[in-house]
C-alpha cells in the first residue's frame, strides 16, 4: 500500500510537470445557464443543456477571426443521435444533468465529462469533449449505458449529426478517396464541389468504403471547417446545404448496428473531431494533420521514423532462409532500418507458424540474424483470414464470417465472435515472442467482414460496428496494451481503411499497393491532405533503379524497398545507398512539414510537384517530376516562404546553388532542370541566416 501511494504521488507530481496550466484552457460549466465553454487560446465550442432539458450543441468558432463561426441551426443541433427500441436520442430529448466536471488528459489536452441520463430514464450517457493546447480543434466522444434490467436495443447512431446556421454564406466542400476496387475505383482521387442545389458531398468511410474519414468545408471567405470521425467500419458520411432553409446539415450514420445493452452495458460512440483553419485545402489538410499528430495518432516510438524498409514481397510466396539473409546483409549494408516477410512465410494463411520447408533453422534464427545487422524485423499478418485446410477451420468450421473475401483464396475469420478474436490474441502474442518481432504488417481483404451469422455471439445485424470496435480495435489495442513496442502497419491490399480509428492504432499505412511510380504519386498526392505524412508508406519494386524510380517513392512515410537485392547492379545498389541517406537527411522534415500540392494530381502527360514546407526552420524541400509524355517544364512557382526573405535554393543532382528572394520563389519560381523524360529532382530552400 505505501509503496502504491508513492508510485501514485510520483506520478501526479510527474503529470503535474508536462501538463499545461490551466491559464492556456478557459474551460467553464455556468450552473445557472447550463452552458458549457471550452476554449483554448484559439477556438470555443459552447454546449448547453437548455430550459427544456435538450442537450444542444450551440457553436464553434475562432477567437481570431470572427468570421470563422459554425453556429447551431436555430431550430436546435444535438452532437448525439442514437435510436433503438422505443428510443430516440436526438436534439429534442429531454435530460438531466447527473454529473459534470473539467480534467486535465494525457497529450496537452482538457476534458469536459458530462454525464446525462434522459427523463425516462432509458439510458445514461457519458460524455467527453476535448482540446488540445494550441490545436484549433474539438474533439466528441460518448459511451450510453443502460440503466435498466430491461435490455435497450440500439439500432441507429449517427456518428456526427451536427446541423449548422448556414448564414448565407455558399460552401464547398472537400473529400478524398481511399484505394478501392484494388486501384481501379479509387486512387486518392480529391473531389471538391460547390454545396447547394442537389449537390452533397458524400463520404462513404471505412474498411471496404470509398473515400477517406475526413471532409473540409470553406465558405467564399475561406473560413473553413474540417471534420474527421474515428471508426473503421462503414459509415456514410453526408454535407448537404440547403440555401433555401440556410442549413447545412452534418451526418454519418454508422452503416449497420444492432447492440443490445443488458443492465450496466455500454455502447461505445465513435469520436468525431472538428477543427478550423483559414486559407486553401492546403491549409485545411495541414491543420487536420497536426491536430492527429498532437491528440489523435499513435506516436512512432522512434525519433528515425518513418524508417527506410524492405519487404519480400516481390519473391512472391517463393521464400526461403538462404535467399532472405542475402537480402538482409544487402540491406544492412544499404542503410536499411526495417526487414519484413511478407505474405508466404507460414505454413498456410491461419496457421501462423513457420515454414520448416523454407525455414530449416526456424524463424527466430533468422530474426537473430536480421537483429544482428542492427535492423528491426517485421512479419506480415493477415489476421482475419484462414485458409480452408488450416487446422483452425478444420477444427472451428464455424469461426468464418458469413461474408467470405477471398484473400489469396483463403476464407474469412469473424472477429467479432469471440472465440476468434480470443484465439487471434494468443496468436499474436506467441507470435511477438517466439519471433520475437518489432513490427506487424497487417494485411487481409476488408478488416471488417460482414457476417450475419446467428451462431457467433455478436447479433447478425451488428457485424459492421462489432467487427470494427469489438473485433479489429479490440484485439490490437490488447495486443498494444501487452507488446507495446510493436509497431503495426496498416495494408489491405492498398489503404482501404482510411479513418481516423486506424491512425490511433497504426503508426503507418500503405496507400496505393505495390502498383508503380505514377500510382504511387498518385495517392501520395491525394492522402497528403487528410493524413500526416507518416501514413504514407510506398513499396518500390524496382531491380534497376533510377532517380526518377527512387524520388517517386521517397516522399513521404516509411520508404518501402521490395527490391531483389542480390539481383542489383552495383550501380543500381550504390544509387540506392545515397538515396538512402538522402532520405534519411530530408525525413524528419517531411514528418513534420507543410504540404504544399504545388501542381495538379500527377498524370503522365504533365510534370508534377510536391513540397514540404517545415514551419520551425523556414525551409522548404521540393520534390519536382517529369513523367513520359510531360513536355519540358518551365518555372515552378514554391509556396509557404517569407516574401521579405533571402534565401539559398540547391539543386540536389546538378549541385546548382544560387540565391533568390521570397518574393522571386514565391512570383516567378525556380528553374526545373528536367531536360529528359523520366526524370526528377530535389530542391532545398533554406533561408540565409
Ligand atoms: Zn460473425
Amino acid at each position: 500500500m505505501g509503496l502504491l501511494r508513492s508510485g501514485l504521488l510520483t506520478g501526479c507530481v510527474i503529470l503535474a510537470a508536462v501538463l499545461p496550466s490551466w491559464g492556456q484552457f478557459n474551460f467553464n460549466y455556468d450552473a445557472g445557464q447550463r452552458r458549457w465553454t471550452l476554449a483554448n487560446t484559439i477556438v470555443e465550442a459552447n454546449f448547453a443543456l437548455n430550459a427544456e432539458g435538450n442537450f444542444r450543441f450551440e457553436g464553434f468558432h475562432s477567437l481570431h477571426n470572427h468570421n470563422n463561426a459554425w453556429m447551431a441551426y436555430p431550430a436546435g443541433s444535438s452532437p448525439l443521435r442514437i435510436d433503438g427500441d422505443g428510443f430516440l436520442f436526438d436534439q429534442n430529448t429531454q435530460y438531466r444533468l447527473v454529473a459534470t466536471g473539467r480534467r486535465q488528459i494525457p497529450r496537452n489536452g482538457m476534458r469536459y465529462f458530462i454525464v446525462l441520463e434522459d427523463l425516462e430514464r432509458r439510458g445514461r450517457l457519458f460524455i467527453e469533449i476535448e482540446m488540445y493546447l494550441g490545436q484549433p480543434a474539438v474533439r466528441f466522444s460518448a459511451r450510453l449505458r443502460n440503466v435498466n434490467p430491461q435490455p435497450l436495443h440500439v439500432t441507429g447512431l449517427d456518428i456526427l449529426p451536427l446541423a449548422i446556421a448556414g448564414n448565407g454564406r455558399s460552401f464547398r466542400s472537400f473529400t478524398v478517396e481511399q484505394w478501392w476496387g484494388g486501384g481501379k475505383g479509387g486512387n486518392f482521387q480529391v473531389n471538391q464541389r460547390t454545396l447547394g442545389e442537389g449537390k452533397q458531398a458524400i463520404i462513404y468511410s471505412g474498411a471496404y468504403g470509398q473515400q477517406c474519414s475526413w471532409f473540409a468545408l470553406r465558405d467564399a471567405r475561406n473560413n473553413g471547417l474540417f471534420a474527421g470521425w474515428e471508426f473503421d467500419g462503414r459509415a456514410i458520411g453526408v454535407v448537404d446545404h440547403d440555401p433555401g432553409k440556410e442549413l447545412l446539415q452534418l451526418a454519418a450514420p454508422v452503416e449497420g448496428i444492432d447492440r443490445t445493452l443488458a443492465q450496466g452495458e455500454e455502447l461505445a460512440i465513435p469520436a468525431f473531431f472538428l477543427g478550423l483553419y483559414e486559407g486553401d485545402w492546403d491549409e485545411a489538410g495541414y491543420v487536420t494533420q497536426r491536430f492527429v499528430e498532437a491528440a489523435v495518432a499513435h506516436p512512432a516510438s522512434d525519433s528515425r521514423f518513418p524508417y527506410v524498409s524492405w519487404d519480400s514481397w516481390n519473391y512472391d510466396l517463393y521464400l526461403d532462409e538462404a535467399t532472405l539473409r542475402r537480402n538482409a546483409r544487402i540491406a544492412a549494408d544499404l542503410g536499411i532500418e526495417l526487414f519484413v516477410i511478407d505474405l508466404g512465410w507460414a505454413r498456410q494463411i491461419g496457421d501462423w507458424y513457420a515454414d520448416p520447408r523454407k525455414f530449416p533453422s526456424g524463424m527466430r534464427a533468422l530474426a537473430d540474424y536480421v537483429h544482428s545487422l542492427g535492423m528491426k524485423f517485421g512479419l506480415h499478418f493477415a489476421f482475419a483470414e484462414a485458409a480452408a485446410s488450416s487446422p483452425v477451420l478444420l477444427e472451428n468450421p464455424d469461426w468464418r464470417s458469413s461474408e467470405n473475401y477471398h484473400y489469396f483464396s483463403a476464407d474469412s475469420l469473424c472477429l467479432s465472435h469471440r472465440p476468434v478474436r480470443e484465439w487471434l490474441l494468443a496468436q499474436t502474442l506467441r507470435l511477438i515472442d517466439d519471433y520475437d518481432i518489432d513490427w506487424i504488417l497487417q494485411d487481409g481483404e476488408n478488416m471488417v467482414k460482414k457476417c450475419v451469422k446467428t451462431t457467433h455471439t455478436h447479433a447478425p445485424g451488428d457485424s459492421n460496428y462489432a467487427n470494427a470496435t469489438d473485433g479489429l480495435d479490440w484485439l490490437i489495442d490488447r495486443v498494444r496494451e501487452q507488446r507495446p513496442k510493436v509497431e503495426w502497419e496498416n495494408c489491405e491490399d492498398g489503404g482501404n481503411m482510411m479513418t481516423y480509428s486506424m491512425t490511433r492504432r497504426y503508426v503507418t499505412s500503405i496507400n496505393a499497393d505495390d502498383s508503380g511510380p505514377m500510382t504511387t504519386r498518385q495517392a501520395v498526392y491525394g492522402a497528403s491532405y487528410p493524413f500526416p505524412t507518416r501514413y504514407m508508406d510506398r513499396y518500390m519494386p524496382n531491380t534497376q533503379l533510377t532517380p526518377y524510380i527512387t524520388r517517386s517513392y521517397m516522399f513521404g512515410g516509411p520508404w518501402i524497398f521490395m527490391n531483389r537485392l542480390p539481383d542489383m547492379r552495383p550501380q543500381d545498389l550504390q544509387l540506392a545507398a545515397s538515396e538512402v541517406r538522402l532520405y534519411k537527411s530530408m525525413r524528419e522534415h517531411i514528418r513534420e512539414g507543410k504540404v504544399f500540392h504545388l501542381t495538379g494530381r500527377p498524370a503522365e502527360t504533365r510534370v508534377d510537384a510536391i513540397e514540404s514546407y517545415h514551419a520551425a526552420t523556414g525551409s522548404a524541400i521540393v520534390f519536382a517530376y517529369r513523367p513520359g509524355s510531360a513536355p519540358a517544364p518551365r518555372s515552378l512557382r514554391v509556396r509557404g516562404l517569407n516574401r521579405a526573405l533571402s534565401y539559398e535554393v540547391r539543386y540536389q543532382d546538378s549541385g546548382r546553388t544560387l540565391m533568390m528572394t521570397g518574393a522571386q520563389l514565391l512570383d516567378s519560381g525556380i528553374d526545373l532542370n528536367l531536360t529528359s523524360v523520366n526524370s526528377a529532382e530535389i530542391i532545398f530552400i533554406t533561408p540565409e541566416q
